[in-house]
């Protein structure tokens, strides 16, 4: 084989990956030089081409084809190639290798020889057998030599070797023959090679294209699409193409892919960006290092994750180094001017490596003790902002005065809010100073007369202190110098004396505490009346106000000599015109109580309700009625009930009060029994005890505290009521004529109040006490059907109420200080809304043990349970006689079986309803006790 070049087997394409462009690629189907063995192609006839092995010009062995007929005239010899497989060509190439003699070499040939021979082919899709038929053959064309055999000048004979290439295709069969038609020459077929030409295989621009056959006309280009290597994509919009000429080779590239995110360019391919580095985008030509704060442990990442505690905001680019909320801002100072703090600071130490730093403040209101925060509100104002602040100062508006602040000023960036670790602030605690009291807005001219003018007013809306008094202020109109002329008053209304008649004059008013004078309310234009004589002033409403501020103190109306100026001095006369009854709502001693709507001119229609004196009432009805109103429109306090007005100069006499509707507390809590959950029960009590505070505070003993003399509203806000002297002993159905000739309500009265008429606030709290126990067991009536007597003689023993049924041990405890014997042991009404307030911060103290204690306090004389016969004169004893057949049939025929009863064993009777189940209960519990006390025998539960 030594010397004999390397050439592709026939039909097996040599793979070439990386070709550059433009280089020929060629698949050969045949090639008659590299067959070693014969060839055996069809010759006919058998005389024409014959098979003979040669030396080729490399002396290498090699099969030829010979034919020199040219003494004969009439030559037609032919040859047939074996059967050629096409495969992806189109387009075939046939190179033919020949030697041919020259005629004129040859004596005695002169008509017969030729220098010519024909090429003709066969498509077929088989092998056709070895039968040649010449008419089924296409000629290609007529080869003629430029070389032949000459005679050398030396006389040695040259052999010349000619090469033809000629062009056959399109072909639409699966193969073909290749035809040698001679006749008549002398030829050599030295070589005989077909192919055809192919574009191979490619990566250009990341992308593979594949083998693809060139087209079937000499001008054609393929256009190929190419696919992205692995982990590249293709560019947008820039699909990677290119073409495939005739001659094989990649032409015109289009497009390209690139490296997918997480990987960079190496050679053709791609490969994964190494630890701690990234690439965000296929776009991103390379990796790059992870930036600060962040990091990967995995190869081919398209991003770096931030450490512990930094963090990247969503529109921070991958390439930027992961960030840090900012630390606390600095130097923290304040500045306050009355009840306008400034803050102003210094910026944070560490910005958390950004550049969006703002500030935020957060304002809180405390009260004395520490822990008791609340947010300031939406009431303060905040100056540029509260929030997004970007310089470091802000001022904060309209803070109460004489209040504990605490200010928080946070840094905060980009990342703050993805950050979990704990906020950084600085902060200062301020106690906001004296501020003047608000504007005097509404005035009223109550009365306009020839030289003296009457004006009312309400205090400001924030009086920030005591007002110790008002500064009124006027002129007139008209005068060009405008000397003002100042009067002072204590209280909310004043006369201004000394005026011209039918003149006009401006009044402005302002009011003072010890933080000075507020800023005067608007001007009010007031014309005196004309000097007339005999006119008569009708006023539509008076207001006779006398009020102490500050002093607050109740005065006894009875210490009036005559009613009405007391009755006037305390409550405003409204017009009845401005009253509208809508409908009854009960009975009261002197008359009905109606609702309806009141409409005060320039306000609000409000609802309230109407108290009324029947007709033909006697003058100390009429007194005793409206001494109510005149305690009342002494008081004003959230908890105590508010008096609207009277109506006295028409018929009927008419009291205004604000509107419960509720209605009164005992009735309200059995209608909604087992309802209300604890904090809200003493939610109710703690107002109660705030209204009762107040009034004690005025020095005002109310005498008959008890559930049905407290108003609820609808916010479930209660308020004391029933205020009266002489209505305690008529008004009230409970009170009864005790042993010392006095009327009392003795379930609710403390002791000392019933053996010797000692009415204190401290008698107050014993009915407190009372109304404690009347709310935890939603308006239970005390010591049950118990006798007025008994009861007298229980308290004196030392007896007193168990706990309600599920009632907070600590609330219990509270009713049993108010039930001290010694009054000066109970605790004050100040003292009581202090502890109910801790309870209602601590609800955990408010929780019940299970199993409720029994309490021993029950006087063992009280016949109430031990003497009851049977289950049913028992039930029937606590109005749950509907019951009866329940305990029957359930097996209950005794007392002591009975009292060993839990609540689940009277839920498993078939009462379903909490309160029924709560009542029984408790009734069962006092049972226990009592038989424990009478037997001291346990009664296990
Ligand atoms: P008195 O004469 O105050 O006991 O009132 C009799 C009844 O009228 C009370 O039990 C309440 O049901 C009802 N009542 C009294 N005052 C008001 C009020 N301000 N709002 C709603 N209902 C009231």
């Amino acid at each position: 084989m030594c010397g004999l070049s390397v050439i592709p087997r026939p039909g097996t394409p040599v793979r070439f990956n990386h070709l550059p462009l433009g280089f020929l690629s060629l698949v050969i189907l045949l090639d008659s030089k590299a067959q070693q063995t014969e060839l055996e192609w069809i010759s006919y006839p058998p005389n024409g081409w014959e098979e003979i092995s040669g030396l080729d010009e490399n002396y290498t062995p090699i099969r030829t084809y010979q034919v020199c007929q040219v003494m004969e005239p009439n030559q037609n010899n032919w040859l047939r190639t074996n059967w050629i497989e096409k495969g992806d060509a189109q387009r075939i190439f046939v190179e033919l290798k020949f030697t041919l003699r020259d005629c004129n070499s040859l004596p005695g040939v002169v008509g017969t020889c030729k220098e010519t021979f024909n090429l003709y082919y066969q498509e077929t899709d088989s092998e056709v057998g070895r039968s040649l038929r010449e008419n089924q053959y296409v000629k290609i064309d007529t080869i003629a030599a430029d070389e032949s055999f000459t005679q050398g000048d030396l006389g040695e004979r040259k052999m010349k070797l000619n090469t033809e290439v000629r062009i056959i295709g399109p072909l639409s069969r699966r193969g073909f023959y290749l035809a040698f038609q001679d006749v008549g020459a002398c030829i050599a077929l030295v070589s005989v090679k077909v192919y055809y030409k192919k574009c191979w295989s490619i990566i250009e621009n990341l992308a593979t294209f594949p083998d693809t056959v060139t087209g079937s006309e000499f001008s054609s280009l393929v256009e190929v699409e190419g696919t992205c290597v692995s982990d590249a994509e293709e560019e947008a919009d820039n699909s990677p193409k290119m073409h495939c000429s005739a001659e094989g080779e990649w032409l015109v590239p289009i497009g390209k892919c690139i490296c997918k995110a997480g990987f960079h360019q190496k050679g053709d391919a791609c490969e994964p960006c190494g630890r701690g580095f990234y690439k965000s985008s296929s776009q991103d030509l390379q990796c790059s290092r992870c930036p600060a704060h962040s990091f990967n442990d995995r190869e081919g990442s398209w991003r770096c994750d931030c450490e512990d505690g930094y963090y990247r905001a969503l529109s921070d680019p991958a390439s930027v180094a992961c960030t840090r909320p900012p630390s606390a801002p600095q130097n923290l100072v304040y500045n306050i001017n009355q009840t306008t703090v400034s803050l102003e600071w210094s910026p944070p130490a560490d910005t958390g490596g950004r550049n969006d730093v703002t500030y935020r403040v957060i304002c809180r209101r405390c009260s004395w003790e520490p822990e008791e925060c609340v947010p300031c509100g939406p009431n303060v104002g905040y100056s540029p902002a509260q929030s997004g602040l970007v310089d470091t100062y802000v001022t904060i508006m309209d803070l109460l005065a004489h209040a504990n602040y605490t200010f928080e000023v946070e840094a905060v960036n980009g990342v703050s809010d993805l950050s979990r670790t704990q906020r950084l602030f600085a902060a200062v605690s301020i106690a906001t100073g004296q501020a003047a009291p608000s504007q005097v807005s509404e005035v009223i001219k109550e009365k306009v007369q020839q030289r003296s003018i009457q004006l009312s007013w309400q205090e400001p809306q924030q009086p920030n202190g005591v007002i110790t008094e008002y500064e009124i202020k006027y002129y007139e109109k008209d005068q060009k110098d405008r000397i003002y002329s100042t009067v002072r008053s204590k209280s909310t209304s004043a006369t201004v004396n000394n005026l011209k008649p039918n003149t006009a004059y401006i009044f402005q008013i302002r009011a003072f505490t010890e933080a000075g004078y507020g800023t005067y309310g608007p001007r009010l234009e007031i014309t005196t009346k004309e000097e007339a004589t005999g006119s008569i002033y009708c006023c539509v409403t008076s207001v006779f106000t006398f009020k102490f501020p500050g002093t607050k103190t109740y005065i006894d109306p009875e210490t009036y000599e005559d009613p009405n100026r007391a009755v006037h001095q305390f409550a405003k006369e409204l017009d009845a015109s401005c009253i509208k009854i809508e409908r009854v709502i009960g009975a009261g001693e002197f008359g009905e109580v109606c609702s309806g709507r009141l409409k005060l001119p320039g306000k609000r229609d409000v609802s309230v309700a109407i108290k009324t004196l029947k007709v033909g009432y006697t003058e100390k009805q009429r007194r005793d009625f409206l001494c109510e109103a005149s305690i009342m429109g002494q008081f004003d306090h959230p908890n105590v009930v508010h008096l609207e007005g009277v109506v006295t100069r028409g018929k009927p006499v008419m009291i205004v009060i604000e509107y419960m509707e509720n209605g009164s507390l005992d009735g309200f809590l059995r209608k909604h029994d087992g309802q209300f959950t604890v904090i809200q029960l003493v939610g109710m009590l703690r107002g109660i005890a705030a209204g009762m505070r107040y009034l004690s505070d005025m020095g005002y003993v109310h005498r008959d505290l008890a559930a049905r003399n407290i108003l609820v509203n609808s916010n479930l806000v209660c308020k004391v009521s029933d205020f009266g002297l002489s209505r305690v002993i008529d008004d009230d159905p409970e009170a009864v004529y005790t042993t010392t000739g006095g009327k009392i309500p003795v379930r609710w009265t403390a002791p000392e109040a019933i053996q010797y008429r000692k009415f204190t606030s401290a008698s107050d709290v014993w009915s407190y006490g009372i109304v404690m126990w009347e709310v935890m067991s939603y308006g239970e009536r005390p010591y049950w059907d118990m006798s007025n007597q008994d009861v007298i003689k229980a308290i004196e023993e030392g007896y007193r109420l168990p706990a309600p049924m599920d009632c907070p041990p600590g609330l219990h405890q509270l009713m049993l200080d108010c039930w001290q014997k010694d009054r000066a042991e109970r605790p004050k009404f100040d003292q009581i809304v202090g502890i109910l307030d801790k309870m209602i911060r601590n609800p955990n103290t408010l929780k019940t043990p299970v199993g409720t204690p029994i309490s021993p306090l029950l006087d063992q004389s009280t016949p109430d349970f031990t003497a009851f016969r049977s289950v049913g004169e028992w039930l029937e004893a606590i109005k749950m006689e509907r019951y009866r057949d329940n305990f029957t049939a359930a097996g209950y025929s005794s007392l002591e079986s009975v009292a060993r009863m839990s609540i689940e064993d009277v839920m498993s009777l078939g009462i379903t309803l909490v309160g029924h189940q709560k009542k029984i209960m408790s009734s069962i519990q006092t049972m226990r006790a009592q038989m424990l006390h009478l037997h001291g025998t346990g009664v296990q539960v």
